[in-house]
Parts: structure tokens; C-alpha cells; sequence
């Protein structure tokens, strides 16, 4: 069992969320846009609410997912007036700034971001992050887990939302060096999936680089104990040169390296990996 919760917004995540509190028992009233989308979740025990505003009424913990803030506030600004007293739990993606302003615009607020795909809401390997009101967190986290881990980084409603877009970006990075691997290794007849599990073991030995740079990052020094930005730079040309002999697009490596040179340009030659923090930062 567990407390009455609403889910606003039924698109390929919501759907996912209102199947997940259920399955954990949870009375769960849904709405939607497009009223169709709630069928299967009625079969299962869903309460389709005939208005976003019956919608709000039903529970005292409401859980909103539309495609943007835009639509969230397409959805819910003509329903101030019902959300008084409940708590909004918002997991539309969106930026820090809109977190705070929705915020601001209602009463009890939590931000969250999903950090899973729809297929792993409910199950172990799916995360949850959330900022915002510390005492919804307190109140609902329970109903939260039913989601996926869910971890509060406290009242800056707009935490979430900035470790969100951080986590997608290293999302990309990883995503976009396995792709441009895996055209280079494509022209000598080598299979993305051969390539893969290599790309695997060697994206679990960088969480440990990951680990080791964070500790140098926050304490400013990047002593080379690895090697030296010199030395990656020298290997990056590798990469830059057999992308171009290959006819692969050069784009990627080409941006790593300008990256690199401008760290070693503003004195950084002989540190470690980690001393690109001050290029990132905007430094260098
Ligand atoms: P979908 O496109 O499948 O669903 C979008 C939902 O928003 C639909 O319910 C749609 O209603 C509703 N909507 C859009 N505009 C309005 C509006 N003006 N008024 C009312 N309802 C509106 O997207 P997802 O479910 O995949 O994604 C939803 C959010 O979850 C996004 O912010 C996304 O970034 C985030 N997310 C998604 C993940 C994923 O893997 N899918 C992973 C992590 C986060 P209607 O059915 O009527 O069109």
C-alpha cells in the first residue's frame, strides 16, 4: 500500500511512473491531455480524473511529467488555486532558473530529475534526484523510492535540474567517443559490437581517473602521478590523424585537442588531466 498519489502528464515517462506507484500499491488518480493515453493504466487500477483540477484534489502528493516547464505551467497555472496545500513533485526536465521560478510559484515544491529510462522506472538501476522543500522530501520520500533511488540535495530548488544536465553530459561524452570509435573501427571491418565490450572495460577503468581527479580538482593540485597533458596531447594527435586518414569526421578529436593545447598554452604543461577543470571553468 502507500499514500494516494496523482500523476499529471501520461507521455512515455509518465506512463512509467503511474505503472510504478500501481505496482507498489499506491491509489493512483492520473490525467492527461489526451485522455486516451490513461486506458491501460485504468485496466490497472488507475482512476482517470475527469480535469487537471479534479486531478490536484484527489491526492495530497502530486507528481507532474509534461514535455517542458511550458506545458507544466500550460497545465497547472489555471489550478493555483487546488495545488494550495499539496505537495508538486516535478519531474519534467527542465533549467536550474525554471526550477526556482516554479517554485516560487507554488507552495510545497520538490524538483526532481530522472536519471532512467521509462523500461527502468520501479526497479533497482533506476535514480532519482530532487531538490526543493526538505520537508516534502521528508514527507513523500518513501512514495518517491517506489520510482527508483532517490537522493535530495537540499533546499536550492534548482540542484537538481544542474546535476541533470551535468550527468546527460557525461552521457554524450561517453556516447559520442564510443560513436566516433566505432566508425574508425568500422573502416577496418571491425563491428561496433566487438568494439564494445572493450569500450566497456575501458569506460570502467576511467571511473576510477573520474575518482582520482575529483580529489585533485577540489583540492586545486594536479600533480601528473598518471601522465602529463603533454603526453595525452601527443596520443590525441594519434586520434586526430587516423580519423582524418580513415575519412572519419574529425570534428570530436580536433575539439579535444584544441582543448588540451589551450590548457597546456596557459601553463598547464606537466600537470595532470584534471588541470582542463581550469579551461572548463573558463579559465584557460
Ligand atoms: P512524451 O513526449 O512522451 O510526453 C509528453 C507529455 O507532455 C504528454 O503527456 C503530453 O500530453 C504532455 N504535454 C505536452 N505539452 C502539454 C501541454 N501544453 N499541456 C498539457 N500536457 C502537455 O515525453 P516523455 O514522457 O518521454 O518525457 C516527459 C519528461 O520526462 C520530459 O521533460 C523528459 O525530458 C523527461 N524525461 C524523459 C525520459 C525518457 O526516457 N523518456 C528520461 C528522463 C527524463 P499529450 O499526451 O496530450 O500530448
Amino acid at each position: 500500500g502507500g499514500e494516494p498519489v496523482t500523476v499529471i502528464g501520461l507521455g512515455l515517462m509518465g506512463r512509467a511512473l503511474a505503472t510504478a506507484f500501481l505496482e507498489a500499491g499506491h491509489p493512483t488518480t492520473v490525467w492527461n491531455r489526451t485522455p486516451g493515453k490513461a486506458d491501460a493504466l485504468v485496466s490497472q487500477g488507475a482512476v482517470l480524473a475527469p480535469s487537471a483540477a479534479a486531478a490536484l484534489q484527489a491526492s495530497s502528493l502530486v507528481v507532474v511529467c509534461l514535455s517542458d516547464t511550458a506545458a507544466v505551467r500550460d497545465a497547472l497555472g489555471p489550478h493555483r488555486a487546488e495545488l494550495a496545500g499539496r505537495t508538486l513533485v516535478n519531474l519534467t526536465s527542465g533549467t536550474s532558473d525554471e526550477a526556482r521560478e516554479m517554485a516560487a510559484w507554488t507552495g510545497d515544491y520538490l524538483d526532481g530529475a530522472i536519471m532512467a529510462i521509462p523500461d527502468v522506472i520501479g526497479r533497482p538501476e533506476a535514480f532519482l534526484l530532487f531538490s526543493g522543500s526538505p520537508e516534502a522530501f521528508e514527507k513523500h520520500s518513501h512514495s518517491l523510492d517506489r520510482l527508483g533511488n532517490a537522493t535530495f540535495f537540499g533546499a536550492d530548488p534548482g540542484l537538481a535540474s544542474l546535476y541533470d544536465v551535468a550527468l546527460l553530459g557525461v552521457m554524450w561524452g561517453t556516447l559520442n567517443a564510443f560513436l566516433h570509435g566505432a566508425a574508425l573501427l568500422g573502416t577496418a571491418k571491425v563491428d561496433a559490437t566487438a568494439f564494445a565490450p572493450f569500450a566497456n572495460q575501458w569506460v570502467a577503468s576511467v571511473t576510477g581517473f573520474i575518482s582520482a581527479y575529483a580529489g585533485q580538482i577540489d583540492r586545486g593540485s594536479y600533480e601528473a602521478e598518471d601522465a602529463t597533458l603533454e603526453t595525452h596531447l601527443a596520443t590525441m594527435k594519434y586520434l586526430v590523424r587516423e580519423s582524418a586518414a580513415a575519412g572519419v569526421d574529425t570534428d570530436w578529436p580536433a575539439r579535444i585537442q584544441t582543448l588540451t593545447e589551450r590548457a597546456i598554452d596557459a601553463g598547464h604543461d606537466g600537470t595532470s588531466y584534471a588541470s582542463m577543470i581550469e579551461v572548463f571553468r573558463g579559465q584557460a
